[in-house]
């Protein structure tokens, strides 16, 4: 006679984030530069426009941005800065 076992095995991840004092530099290819990389909420003021904006021009394609584990999406503080991409904006 044959005998059913069900095993379940449980699993948990914790994540730990730490704010560093300072911010990351990473390369970025587009803008030839080590820049900062900020979510959208905290790069949007520090260049006075809105964070809206910046998701549609991430979701357009038309800035460099990288994902975090969680997906959050990171956009390089110095492609957002360039005067020329500040043309038909929306601004805080
Ligand atoms: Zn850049």
């Amino acid at each position: 006679m044959k005998r059913l076992v069900t095993v379940t095995i449980e699993t948990r991840q914790v994540q730990i984030i730490r704010a560093r004092r300072r911010p990351s530099l990473l390369w970025c290819a587009v803008c030839g530069t080590e820049a900062e990389w900020l979510t959208p909420e905290q790069a949007a003021p520090k260049v006075g426009l809105n964070p809206r904006w910046l998701y549609q021009q991430l979701e357009a394609a038309r800035l460099p941005f990288i994902e975090t584990t969680d997906g959050t999406p990171l956009v390089c503080l110095a492609c957002v800065a360039k005067p020329r991409r500040h043309t038909n904006i929306e601004t805080q």
